[in-house]
């Protein structure tokens, strides 16, 4: 293949010096996209990176369905949703028409941490309460309220300490690197759960319990058997609601169910989408129930300029209709369980890999110093994403130690490309980094 595009000096120095709080990747010399199609990225000196990392475009980069049918109604009609056009009434009820019968009402927005926030306020809205249960390792968003909740001190060590009061933090359901490991992670329900009827005792019973249904920002964990349902059931005791964040795992990229909340066999009262709704196209909604809706409308109308506009909805529908017809879901589950079982029998050869975390599409390959001590592998791993991207891959780490391969490729991701990628993984590892 081609040698990686030469780092374009002048230019970073030009991002840098106009940018403020650049999340600066863990690449020393980042590569310069400036082209996607399909699960590759092209570098500005066309060499193609297979690009392992990028959930939100889930139909593939360039999908050109989705690039005629934004480009169509751009050139028809762009407006804010005061007005009355089809396409928000057809969007809203084809995610609907995905979701169990009692989450019906729609508000659209344009990110996750938009529809994090607006989760939260229509919570506190229907309930009359301020509180919000939060778990640990989690990231929710960049707006006040979903800040509020991201407890990940991945890039902030003081995150736990420093959650406004009206936040309260339980313990991160992670049965691999947690407190309760393994068999004993079905400890964390029940603790939850009397943490959440501690608070509703004392008077101060919670607005809300909000976590990922599925453990992204954990590096795509599997919650414990049974946690939703435990904690779900402490926080509507008392009157609250519950929020599942499905904004990086919903959507069809767990193979074998759409949406993270029925793998734990559970139904929220608020859902919360991003990312892959918009394929990058900027997009967020919430799902919930009339009688929620019902109570957040009493404190007055919402309105969001680009959410919902026609071509957010246009964008929003396509991305739905491509996940269906091209059987993306589908495709997450036997590509997914053919890279996992790849990661597997990676794991067996190389020390390095103390689990293989995740279902379909959305995997997490934790790297340990130890297996025993379970000590994270974090400089490991920056180096062997480097290397990684030297060979052609892109890949990023995730959780609260960086040392978790967050492998999330577009849902378009073929067979022969997982196997390279298992492959040149192998490779590093083997040779190493
Ligand atoms: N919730 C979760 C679970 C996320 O992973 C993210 C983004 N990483 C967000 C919310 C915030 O979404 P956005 O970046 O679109 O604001």
């Amino acid at each position: 293949g081609l040698p990686p595009a030469p780092v374009d000096d002048a230019l970073l120095a030009r991002r840098d010096a106009a940018l403020a709080g650049v999340q600066e990747h863990y690449y020393g010399d980042p590569p310069r996209i400036e082209r996607g199609w399909r699960v590759h990225l092209v570098d500005a000196g066309g060499r193609a990176l297979l690009d392992m990392v990028n959930n939100v475009t889930a139909i593939g980069h360039a999908h050109p369905a989705l690039t005629a049918a934004a480009s169509r109604q751009l050139a028809l009609l762009n407006t804010n949703s005061r007005f009355h056009y089809a396409a928000i009434a057809d969007f809203a009820a084809r995610l609907t028409a995905l979701l169990p019968a009692p989450l019906e009402k729609v508000l659209l927005v344009n990110s996750g941490s938009e529809a994090v926030d607006l989760a939260i306020r229509v919570a506190q809205a229907a309930t009359g309460r301020r509180g919000v249960v939060a778990v640990g390792e989690a990231y929710h968003g960049w707006t006040l309220a979903s800040d509020a909740v991201s407890t990940s001190i991945a890039d902030n060590p003081n995150a736990v300490g420093t959650r406004p009061d009206w936040v309260h933090v339980v313990d991160a359901p992670n049965a691999y690197r947690g407190r309760h490991r393994g068999e004993d992670a079905r400890r964390y329900g029940p603790e939850a759960a009397a943490a959440i009827r501690a608070l509703a005792a004392d008077g101060r019973p919670p607005a809300a319990f909000l976590a990922e249904p599925f453990f992204g920002n954990a590096g795509g964990v599997a919650l414990p058997d049974g946690y939703l349902a435990e904690v779900y059931a402490a926080v509507r005791e008392s009157g609250g609601l519950a929020i599942a964040d499905e904004v990086q795992v919903g959507l069809g990229r767990l193979g074998r169910w759409f949406w993270g909340f029925e793998q734990q066999g559970v139904v929220p009262d608020v859902v919360t989408v991003a990312k892959s709704l918009g394929n990058g196209f900027p997009l967020g909604a919430v799902i919930t129930t009339a009688e929620v809706a019902a109570g957040f409308e009493a404190e007055g109308s919402f309105f969001s300029s680009s959410g919902g506009s026609p071509v957010s909805s246009v964008v929003g529908s396509t991305v739905l209709e491509v996940i269906a017809s091209e059987g993306l879901q589908e495709r997450a589950r036997v590509v997914g369980d053919r890279l996992k079982a790849g990661l597997l029998a990676l794991a067996e050869r190389h020390a390095i890999i103390g689990a293989v975390h995740g279902e379909g599409l959305y995997l997490g390959l934790e790297l340990v110093r130890d297996r025993a001590t379970r000590e994270p592998a974090t400089a490991e791993t920056a180096a062997i994403c480097d290397r990684l991207l030297l060979l052609g891959v892109v890949m990023q780490p995730t959780g609260d130690h960086k040392n978790v391969l967050k492998i999330k490729p577009p849902l378009v991701l073929p067979e022969d490309a997982a196997d390279v990628f298992v492959a040149r993984l192998d490779e590093v590892l083997t040779t190493g980094w």
